[in-house]
Protein backbone atom coordinates (compact mmCIF):
# COMPACT_ATOMS: atom_id res chain seq x y z
CA UNK A 1 0.00 0.00 0.00
CA UNK A 2 1.18 3.55 -0.66
CA UNK A 3 1.12 6.32 1.47
CA UNK A 4 -0.91 8.95 0.56
CA UNK A 5 -0.46 11.49 3.73
CA UNK A 6 2.88 11.15 5.61
CA UNK A 7 2.52 13.80 8.28
CA UNK A 8 6.04 13.94 10.54
CA UNK A 9 6.32 16.18 13.81
CA UNK A 10 3.69 18.69 12.78
CA UNK A 11 4.02 21.64 15.21
CA UNK A 12 1.19 24.97 15.20
CA UNK A 13 1.02 27.71 16.93
CA UNK A 14 -1.46 30.52 17.07
CA UNK A 15 -0.05 33.55 19.34
CA UNK A 16 1.85 31.34 22.20
CA UNK A 17 -0.81 28.68 21.88
CA UNK A 18 0.33 25.45 20.95
CA UNK A 19 -2.49 23.59 19.38
CA UNK A 20 -0.89 21.23 17.41
CA UNK A 21 1.81 19.49 19.60
CA UNK A 22 3.79 16.74 17.84
CA UNK A 23 1.85 15.30 14.93
CA UNK A 24 2.93 12.12 13.30
CA UNK A 25 0.21 10.51 10.81
CA UNK A 26 0.15 8.40 7.84
CA UNK A 27 -2.88 8.19 5.90
CA UNK A 28 -2.78 4.88 3.34
CA UNK A 29 -4.26 5.42 -0.62
CA UNK A 30 -7.85 4.54 0.04
CA UNK A 31 -7.78 4.52 4.01
CA UNK A 32 -10.43 6.02 5.65
CA UNK A 33 -9.80 7.82 8.69
CA UNK A 34 -11.71 9.43 11.42
CA UNK A 35 -10.37 12.06 13.83
CA UNK A 36 -12.79 12.01 16.87
CA UNK A 37 -12.07 14.43 20.00
CA UNK A 38 -13.17 17.67 21.89
CA UNK A 39 -13.77 20.77 20.76
CA UNK A 40 -10.69 22.63 20.95
CA UNK A 41 -8.25 19.83 20.35
CA UNK A 42 -6.92 20.33 17.11
CA UNK A 43 -8.86 18.55 14.46
CA UNK A 44 -9.40 21.44 12.67
CA UNK A 45 -6.43 23.05 12.46
CA UNK A 46 -4.78 19.51 11.79
CA UNK A 47 -6.91 19.39 8.26
CA UNK A 48 -6.38 23.16 7.30
CA UNK A 49 -2.31 22.92 8.04
CA UNK A 50 -2.72 19.50 5.03
CA UNK A 51 -4.28 21.51 2.74
CA UNK A 52 -2.13 24.59 3.52
CA UNK A 53 -5.53 26.78 4.10
CA UNK A 54 -3.01 26.88 8.01
CA UNK A 55 0.79 27.70 7.53
CA UNK A 56 2.66 25.09 10.40
CA UNK A 57 5.57 25.95 12.58
CA UNK A 58 7.21 22.96 12.38
CA UNK A 59 6.75 19.78 10.68
CA UNK A 60 6.95 17.71 7.14
CA UNK A 61 3.71 17.12 4.80
CA UNK A 62 4.33 14.77 2.17
CA UNK A 63 1.32 14.16 -0.14
CA UNK A 64 1.17 11.32 -2.61
CA UNK A 65 5.19 10.74 -1.99
CA UNK A 66 6.07 14.18 -2.26
CA UNK A 67 7.12 16.69 0.44
CA UNK A 68 4.84 19.95 -0.07
CA UNK A 69 6.60 22.89 -0.45
CA UNK A 70 5.40 26.49 0.45
CA UNK A 71 5.54 27.79 -2.40
CA UNK A 72 3.60 24.71 -3.99
CA UNK A 73 0.06 25.07 -2.12
CA UNK A 74 -1.73 25.75 -5.40
CA UNK A 75 -0.63 22.39 -6.38
CA UNK A 76 -1.45 20.84 -3.52
CA UNK A 77 -4.93 21.93 -3.26
CA UNK A 78 -5.98 20.54 -6.20
CA UNK A 79 -4.21 17.34 -5.00
CA UNK A 80 -6.30 17.87 -1.49
CA UNK A 81 -10.43 18.79 -1.56
CA UNK A 82 -11.98 20.14 1.75
CA UNK A 83 -15.52 19.87 2.44
CA UNK A 84 -16.76 22.35 5.10
CA UNK A 85 -19.20 22.25 8.14
CA UNK A 86 -20.73 25.23 6.48
CA UNK A 87 -21.02 24.50 2.46
CA UNK A 88 -19.75 27.56 1.11
CA UNK A 89 -20.70 27.27 -2.10
CA UNK A 90 -21.33 30.16 -4.41
CA UNK A 91 -24.30 31.54 -4.02
CA UNK A 92 -24.44 33.44 -7.31
CA UNK A 93 -23.66 30.20 -9.14
CA UNK A 94 -25.99 26.99 -10.02
CA UNK A 95 -25.84 24.43 -8.66
CA UNK A 96 -23.97 23.01 -12.03
CA UNK A 97 -21.93 25.96 -12.19
CA UNK A 98 -20.92 25.69 -8.84
CA UNK A 99 -19.58 22.07 -9.72
CA UNK A 100 -17.88 23.56 -12.85
CA UNK A 101 -16.21 26.44 -11.31
CA UNK A 102 -12.91 24.69 -10.52
CA UNK A 103 -12.33 22.45 -13.29
CA UNK A 104 -12.69 25.27 -15.94
CA UNK A 105 -11.05 27.73 -13.55
CA UNK A 106 -7.83 25.80 -12.23
CA UNK A 107 -7.70 23.14 -14.47
CA UNK A 108 -8.88 24.87 -17.77
CA UNK A 109 -11.13 22.33 -18.98
CA UNK A 110 -13.46 23.54 -21.49
CA UNK A 111 -17.09 23.95 -20.83
CA UNK A 112 -18.83 21.29 -22.49
CA UNK A 113 -16.20 18.42 -21.18
CA UNK A 114 -16.94 20.56 -17.05
CA UNK A 115 -20.59 20.23 -18.12
CA UNK A 116 -20.55 16.46 -18.14
CA UNK A 117 -18.01 15.99 -15.73
CA UNK A 118 -20.46 17.93 -13.37
CA UNK A 119 -23.42 16.12 -14.56
CA UNK A 120 -21.87 12.74 -13.90
CA UNK A 121 -20.90 13.97 -9.75
CA UNK A 122 -24.13 15.56 -9.35
CA UNK A 123 -25.97 12.57 -10.41
CA UNK A 124 -23.45 9.97 -7.55
CA UNK A 125 -24.49 12.84 -5.29
CA UNK A 126 -28.49 12.22 -6.18
CA UNK A 127 -28.70 15.65 -7.59
CA UNK A 128 -29.29 15.98 -11.09
CA UNK A 129 -32.90 17.34 -11.03
CA UNK A 130 -31.30 20.54 -9.25
CA UNK A 131 -28.39 21.01 -11.23
CA UNK A 132 -30.01 24.72 -12.77
CA UNK A 133 -31.36 26.26 -8.88
CA UNK A 134 -29.57 28.56 -7.31
CA UNK A 135 -27.71 27.37 -3.29
CA UNK A 136 -30.38 29.20 -1.54
CA UNK A 137 -33.52 27.10 -2.95
CA UNK A 138 -31.62 23.67 -1.67
CA UNK A 139 -32.02 22.22 1.80
CA UNK A 140 -29.02 21.99 4.01
CA UNK A 141 -28.36 17.94 3.02
CA UNK A 142 -28.30 18.90 -0.60
CA UNK A 143 -25.81 22.00 -0.63
CA UNK A 144 -23.57 19.58 1.60
CA UNK A 145 -24.19 17.03 -1.34
CA UNK A 146 -23.12 20.00 -3.51
CA UNK A 147 -19.97 20.57 -1.97
CA UNK A 148 -18.71 17.43 -1.64
CA UNK A 149 -19.66 17.03 -5.87
CA UNK A 150 -17.31 20.20 -6.13
CA UNK A 151 -14.91 18.88 -4.26
CA UNK A 152 -14.91 15.57 -6.70
CA UNK A 153 -14.86 17.86 -9.67
CA UNK A 154 -11.02 18.79 -9.27
CA UNK A 155 -10.51 14.93 -9.04
CA UNK A 156 -8.91 14.94 -5.33
CA UNK A 157 -6.12 12.32 -4.43
CA UNK A 158 -7.89 12.84 -0.86
CA UNK A 159 -10.71 14.52 0.86
CA UNK A 160 -10.56 16.31 3.88
CA UNK A 161 -14.00 16.15 5.60
CA UNK A 162 -14.80 19.05 8.79
CA UNK A 163 -17.60 17.96 10.04
CA UNK A 164 -19.62 17.72 7.05
CA UNK A 165 -23.34 17.05 9.15
CA UNK A 166 -21.97 19.05 12.25
CA UNK A 167 -24.37 22.24 11.11
CA UNK A 168 -27.11 19.90 9.42
CA UNK A 169 -31.09 19.18 11.12
CA UNK A 170 -31.11 15.81 12.05
CA UNK A 171 -33.30 14.46 9.39
CA UNK A 172 -31.13 15.34 6.65
CA UNK A 173 -27.73 13.53 8.42
CA UNK A 174 -28.09 10.61 6.73
CA UNK A 175 -28.35 11.48 2.77
CA UNK A 176 -24.59 12.83 3.63
CA UNK A 177 -23.62 10.18 5.57
CA UNK A 178 -25.22 7.81 2.95
CA UNK A 179 -22.72 9.73 -0.16
CA UNK A 180 -19.45 9.53 2.10
CA UNK A 181 -20.25 5.93 2.51
CA UNK A 182 -20.46 5.55 -1.04
CA UNK A 183 -17.06 7.63 -1.66
CA UNK A 184 -15.40 5.77 0.79
CA UNK A 185 -16.40 1.97 -0.59
CA UNK A 186 -15.02 3.38 -4.01
CA UNK A 187 -11.93 3.86 -2.34
CA UNK A 188 -11.47 6.99 -2.12
CA UNK A 189 -8.59 7.85 0.55
CA UNK A 190 -11.07 10.79 3.30
CA UNK A 191 -10.10 11.73 6.99
CA UNK A 192 -13.13 13.10 8.26
CA UNK A 193 -13.46 15.31 11.47
CA UNK A 194 -17.02 13.58 13.03
CA UNK A 195 -19.21 13.35 15.71
CA UNK A 196 -21.05 11.03 14.41
CA UNK A 197 -20.04 7.81 15.85
CA UNK A 198 -21.79 5.47 14.34
CA UNK A 199 -20.63 6.24 10.70
CA UNK A 200 -16.97 6.33 12.02
CA UNK A 201 -17.66 2.42 13.47
CA UNK A 202 -18.79 1.48 10.46
CA UNK A 203 -17.13 3.48 7.69
CA UNK A 204 -13.59 4.02 9.12
CA UNK A 205 -10.73 1.89 9.11
CA UNK A 206 -8.50 3.62 11.64
CA UNK A 207 -10.01 6.08 14.14
CA UNK A 208 -7.72 8.35 15.52
CA UNK A 209 -8.44 10.36 18.76
CA UNK A 210 -7.07 13.74 19.35
CA UNK A 211 -6.14 15.13 22.66
CA UNK A 212 -4.71 18.60 23.57
CA UNK A 213 -3.05 18.85 19.93
CA UNK A 214 -1.79 15.11 20.44
CA UNK A 215 -2.82 11.63 18.73
CA UNK A 216 -3.62 10.37 22.16
CA UNK A 217 -5.04 7.14 20.92
CA UNK A 218 -5.63 5.20 17.60
CA UNK A 219 -6.67 2.08 16.37
CA UNK A 220 -9.85 0.37 14.00
CA UNK A 221 -12.86 1.70 15.24
CA UNK A 222 -13.99 -1.72 17.60
CA UNK A 223 -10.48 -1.18 19.72
CA UNK A 224 -11.58 2.71 19.48
CA UNK A 225 -15.31 2.23 20.31
CA UNK A 226 -15.76 -1.01 22.27
CA UNK A 227 -12.13 -0.80 24.28
CA UNK A 228 -10.57 2.43 24.55
CA UNK A 229 -7.18 2.63 27.08
CA UNK A 230 -6.45 6.09 26.96
CA UNK A 231 -8.57 7.42 29.94
CA UNK A 232 -9.21 10.71 28.36
CA UNK A 233 -10.62 8.92 25.67
CA UNK A 234 -12.47 6.69 27.76
CA UNK A 235 -13.74 10.25 29.38
CA UNK A 236 -14.94 11.53 26.03
CA UNK A 237 -16.74 8.54 25.14
CA UNK A 238 -18.91 8.54 27.76
CA UNK A 239 -19.99 12.32 27.29
CA UNK A 240 -20.72 11.69 24.30
CA UNK A 241 -22.03 8.11 23.55
P1 LIG B 1 -11.29 21.58 16.98
O1 LIG B 1 -11.53 21.58 15.49
O2 LIG B 1 -10.76 20.27 17.48
O3 LIG B 1 -12.49 22.00 17.75
P2 LIG B 1 -9.53 23.79 16.40
O4 LIG B 1 -8.46 23.23 15.55
O5 LIG B 1 -10.60 24.57 15.72
O6 LIG B 1 -10.16 22.64 17.31
O7 LIG B 1 -8.91 24.75 17.49
C1 LIG B 1 -7.84 24.36 18.32
C2 LIG B 1 -7.44 25.53 19.18
O8 LIG B 1 -6.89 26.54 18.37
C3 LIG B 1 -8.58 26.18 19.94
O9 LIG B 1 -8.07 26.57 21.19
C4 LIG B 1 -8.92 27.38 19.10
O10 LIG B 1 -9.46 28.40 19.88
C5 LIG B 1 -7.57 27.77 18.55
N1 LIG B 1 -7.66 28.41 17.21
C6 LIG B 1 -8.16 27.87 16.09
N2 LIG B 1 -8.06 28.70 15.05
C7 LIG B 1 -7.47 29.83 15.52
C8 LIG B 1 -7.08 31.07 14.94
N3 LIG B 1 -7.26 31.32 13.64
N4 LIG B 1 -6.51 31.99 15.75
C9 LIG B 1 -6.30 31.75 17.06
N5 LIG B 1 -6.63 30.60 17.67
C10 LIG B 1 -7.21 29.65 16.93
MG1 LIG C 1 -13.23 21.93 14.40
Amino acid sequence: MMDMIRIKNLHKYFGDLEVLRGIDLTVEESEVVCLIGSSGSGKSTLLRCINFLEKKNEGEIYIDGKLVLEKEINQVRQKVGMVFQRFNLFPHMTVIQNVMEGPITVKKMDKKEAQILAMDLLEKVNLVDKAEEYPAMLSGGQQQRVAIARSLAMEPKVILFDEPTSALDPELVGEVLSVMNDLAKEGRTMIIVTHEMGFAKEVADRVIFINEGQIAEEGPPEEIFDHPKDERLQNFLGQIL
